[in-house]
């Protein structure tokens, strides 16, 4: 196998040392997105638009380099025709192909029902009803506002996301993933440790807002912890908590690491 190089080469190499089932399957594209129908752009394994595609029998049939890897990991031969294909070094990238697929034209999943229901929002964040102006503003903090984004643009934007209205883009797919990293309508993950919820990234303030494991000081005793632990903590563990003396007729009230102290200044008599 004296090949030369081939600049898929590395990322062979970095796929082989990843655990087998593991491999960063790339972003799933369902073909029903595309504009054009295209069976050919397909990939046999995924059912999704090829990425990277890539073949390694003699009847060129190809599926994302991803897939293939994997599948051949399982059984050394070609998905469709069952030839045997020897290793994943092999596999020659059909840049036609993938050429051909990067400059089709689709629509973001976030149009689609792919999203999450307007119930899911709901419950992820509650008062999903940022101003044009906050929401603007929000976007630039979070650096999604890109030099397109102006005023009217954010304030259709509040207009959409009032109506559950979804993602406007539409462009080719091999401008997806840049419009991926910023599109308002894609579910991202909570950012706070612990939390498995993945609100649209446009609901994601609100939902930080009443995000249970957003970590918080408490105010009493400055520890940090989890916002869902704080009204227990406070309760019962902090020590600099506030506690009204429980002894009848003591109105007093100290903190919860005074409550020894207190007791032996002010109820000492026999029997305590
Ligand atoms: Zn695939
Ligand atoms: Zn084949
Ligand atoms: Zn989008
Ligand atoms: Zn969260
Ligand atoms: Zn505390
Ligand atoms: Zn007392």
């Amino acid at each position: 196998m004296a090949r030369i190089h081939d600049p898929f080469d590395e990322w062979i190499s970095e796929e082989g040392e990843s655990d087998a089932d593991d491999s960063p399957a790339p972003h799933f594209i369902d073909p029903e997105l595309l504009e054009a129908k295209c069976e050919d752009c397909v990939c046999g394994v995924c059912l999704g638009v090829m990425q990277k595609p890539a073949s390694g029998c003699r009847e060129g049939h190809s599926f994302c380099r991803a897939c293939l890897t994997k599948a051949l990991r399982k059984q050394r031969r070609c998905p469709t025709c069952r030839q045997h294909i020897s290793w994943t070094s092999d596999l020659v990238p059909n840049r036609t192909a993938e050429n051909i697929i990067a400059t089709m034209k689709l629509r973001c999943e976030g149009s689609e029902a792919a999203r999450p229901s307007a119930a899911k929002r709901a419950r992820l964040a509650p008062a999903a009803s940022l101003t044009a102006e906050a929401l603007k503003n929000d976007l630039q903090q979070r650096g999604l506002a890109t030099s397109g984004n102006k005023p009217e643009q954010a304030a259709r934007l509040e207009e959409d996301r009032k109506k559950d209205a979804g993602c406007r883009w539409r462009g080719r797919v091999g401008e997806l993933s840049a419009h991926r990293d910023e599109c308002a309508w894609e579910e991202v993950k909570c950012p706070h440790k612990g939390c498995m919820e993945s609100p649209l990234r446009m609901d994601l303030p609100e939902h930080e807002a009443i995000c249970g494991h957003r970590q918080v000081a408490c105010s009493y005793c400055f520890r940090c912890m989890a916002r869902h632990s704080l009204v227990a903590h406070q309760r019962g563990g902090c020590v600099y908590g506030q506690v009204a003396c429980p002894c009848p007729g003591c109105d007093a009230l100290f903190f919860r690491k005074d409550i020894d102290a207190h007791f032996k200044a002010n109820h000492s008599g026999p029997g305590r």
